[in-house]
């Protein structure tokens, strides 16, 4: 199998074109070709030398994932469905807003984590995904989005890694692919526009702060220890005191003044107005700078969970509020396709048929399947 340019960072590229006798400058345009410019095909990239233009094809390749289906939804949200193979499929969403365009992308397939509410976590790990598949979903969707909503300029402008998978378990990835997302001959976007979502990997949230500090949000969804074990497994490894300890020495390095923390919230299980004064309490005492951000759950089958009613959210979000920390309720967007958090792989049974059955699909008609919003599933 060639190369494919998407596993590079710029200082990877340099290296690759090293090899070939090329000299640095000739790697970053090659970079721009393909990050600023979304090109594929190396005739196209008219200033490289002919000479080189000639020697690439035989040894590498710019390619994306194939595309097993792409859903809209009716307030813009987009979701493509990744086949990465042996029956694997991964997720990512595209969410419009009016002053600027988020991507959530995956890092993993599946995920090891394995919290009791995640449609993730519940379909067990499969495998880590290459920089070249987490670089793709960007890749992809930005340049398709730039045609579909014909624009010239930039359409994706922060990045979110909050879809499937722990990316600080897929590290050895994680770093060239925010090397990607921030160089300015790549995507050239700030730290604090790009998200790592953690379930609370500690040790790796050190790394992250000495190797590539981006914006933090950490997945709390517990006040107290037994019931965060009771929702992310990991905590047992890492408890809550580690976590936020943590995120203390995450902040010195971090492109923001604060932490997200997320909280899923669950009906009846996390979502009183006692957990919300724990909460409050944990916090102020050690005086943590952060946000609260409260996700209502986001139903899949087999949960055995409901979301929390809308009364109990802002009950919960008041109290927080009132007590001095600052906390918003995520809207949920894309709805109608499933594309909330949590809900990205489906069901899995009917996941793994639904991706075999349209891979044999697609491979019979080599067509891109293109789902509407109203397709049923
Ligand atoms: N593994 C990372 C990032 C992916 S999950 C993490 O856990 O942080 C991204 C966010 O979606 C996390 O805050 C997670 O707790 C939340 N989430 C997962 N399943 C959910 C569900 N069913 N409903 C609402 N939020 C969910
Ligand atoms: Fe993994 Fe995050 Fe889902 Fe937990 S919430 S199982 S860490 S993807």
């Amino acid at each position: 199998m060639k190369i494919n340019l998407l596993d590079f960072d710029l200082a990877g590229l340099v290296a690759f074109c090293e090899q070939l006798g090329e000299k640095r400058f000739r790697a970053v345009q090659l970079f721009r070709w393909i990050h600023q410019k979304g090109a594929s095909d190396f005739d196209a990239m008219t200033d490289l030398a002919r000479s080189l233009r000639q020697q690439l094809p035989a040894l590498c390749r710019v390619s994306g994932l194939p595309q097993l289906s792409r859903q809209e939804s009716v307030d813009g949200t987009i979701k493509w469905l990744f086949d990465v193979g042996a029956g694997n499929a991964i997720e990512t969403v595209f969410i419009p807003e009016p002053d600027r365009g988020t991507l959530c992308i995956s890092s993993q397939a599946g995920c090891a984590v394995g919290c009791r509410f995640c449609s993730t976590g519940h379909q067990g790990f499969s495998r880590n995904l290459s920089v070249a598949e987490i670089v793709a979903q960007l890749w992809q969707a930005e340049f398709f989005l730039r045609q579909h909503l014909g624009r010239s300029e930039r359409v994706i402008t922060n990045v979110v890694l909050m879809g499937m998978g722990e990316p600080l378990q897929n590290y050895a990835a994680l770093l060239p692919v925010l090397r990607v997302l921030l160089d300015d001959h790549g995507y050239g976007l700030s730290r604090r526009r790009v998200t790592v979502s953690t379930s609370g990997v500690v040790p790796m949230m050190d790394r992250l702060a000495q190797d590539c500090p981006v914006a933090l949000a950490v997945s709390l969804h517990a006040p107290n220890d037994a019931l965060r074990t009771a929702l992310v497994p990991l905590n047992r490894k890492y408890p809550l005191a580690e976590l936020l300890d943590a995120c203390a020495r995450y902040l010195p390095a971090a492109p923001r003044d604060f932490i997200t923390l997320e909280y899923c919230m669950l009906d009846g299980v996390n979502d009183q107005p006692e957990h919300a004064l724990e909460l409050l309490a944990l916090l102020k005492q050690r005086a943590l700078p952060c946000k609260i951000n409260l996700i209502p759950f986001n139903p899949f089958p087999d949960a055995g969970l409901r979301r929390s009613s809308r009364a109990a959210v802002l009950h919960f979000a008041q109290i927080l509020n009132e007590g001095g920390l600052v906390t918003t309720v995520r809207k949920t967007r894309g709805d109608d396709i499933d594309a909330a958090c949590g809900q990205l792989a489906g069901d899995v049974r009917d996941r793994t048929h639904a991706v075999q059955r349209l891979a044999q699909r697609r491979r019979a008609s080599e067509q891109p399947l293109h789902f509407h919003a109203s397709t049923p599933r």
